[in-house]
C-alpha cells in the first residue's frame, strides 16, 4: 500500500503523520510528476477549496487527478477536499472536480459556530469530529452511503470508491477514519 497525498496546499501534513503512525506508505503529491507515481489511494486534505482548485489548474493536474478518480482510484477528501469532489457547490455555478455524487455547502455553520469540536458517529463507531470553517452536505445521489450525521447535517458520506468527510479527522488522536480509508483499499474490487 502506498497513499499519495495531495499537498498544494492546507492540512496535508497531518495526514501523513497519521498514515506513518498506522504504518502505511505515503508520499507527498505536489505537482503532475507526482501525482502519476503509482499508488493505492490518494488523500486530498483541508484547506481552502478554491485555492487548491487554482494550484490544481494552474500546475496542469486538474484532469489527470479526475481521470484517476473516475478511473476508480480510492480517495478520501476531508473538508475542502470533500469540496473539490462534489459535483454540485451550493451558490456556485458549478463543482470542482464533480466525482462524487453530492450538494455541499461552503462555510455551512455560520460565523459564531465556524470552528468546533464535538463527539459523534462515524458508521457506528463514535469518534471525536472537528470543524473548521466546515462544509455540510446538503444532499447525496442514489449511490451515496451517508456515514455520519451531525446536528442533522451529513458530514461524511461515501460513493464506491470516494469517501469525503466535512470534518477534519487527521487532527484528532482517533485513528477510525483513516482505518476505514485503509480498509476500503484493501477491499477494492
Ligand atoms: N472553508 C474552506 C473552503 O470553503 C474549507 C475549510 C477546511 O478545509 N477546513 O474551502
Amino acid at each position: 500500500m502506498n497513499i499519495g497525498i495531495l499537498a498544494l496546499q492546507g492540512a496535508f501534513i497531518e495526514h501523513k503523520h497519521k498514515l506513518d503512525f498506522l504504518k502505511v506508505n505515503s508520499f507527498y503529491i505536489r505537482n503532475k510528476n507526482d501525482l502519476l507515481k503509482n499508488k493505492t489511494g490518494l488523500i486530498m486534505p483541508g484547506g481552502e477549496s478554491t485555492a487548491m482548485y487554482k494550484l490544481l489548474v494552474e500546475l496542469d493536474m486538474f484532469d489527470e487527478l479526475k481521470n484517476q478518480i473516475e478511473n476508480g482510484l480510492p480517495v478520501f477528501g476531508t473538508c475542502a477536499g470533500l469540496i473539490l469532489l462534489a459535483n454540485e457547490v451550493t451558490g456556485q455555478d458549478h463543482g470542482f472536480l464533480k466525482v462524487m455524487d453530492v450538494k455541499v455547502t461552503r462555510n455551512a455553520y455560520g460565523r459564531q459556530l465556524s470552528s468546533f469540536i464535538t463527539h459523534d458517529l462515524f458508521n457506528t463507531i463514535k469518534v471525536p469530529m472537528t470543524f473548521i470553517r466546515a462544509p455540510y452536505i446538503e444532499s447525496v445521489g442514489k449511490d451515496v452511503e451517508i456515514l455520519s450525521i451531525v446536528n442533522e447535517k451529513i458530514v461524511a458520506a461515501r460513493q464506491h470508491n470516494i469517501l469525503g468527510t466535512a470534518f477534519h479527522p487527521e487532527l484528532t488522536k482517533d485513528l477510525t477514519i483513516h482505518k476505514y480509508f485503509i480498509d476500503m483499499i484493501k477491499n477494492k474490487k
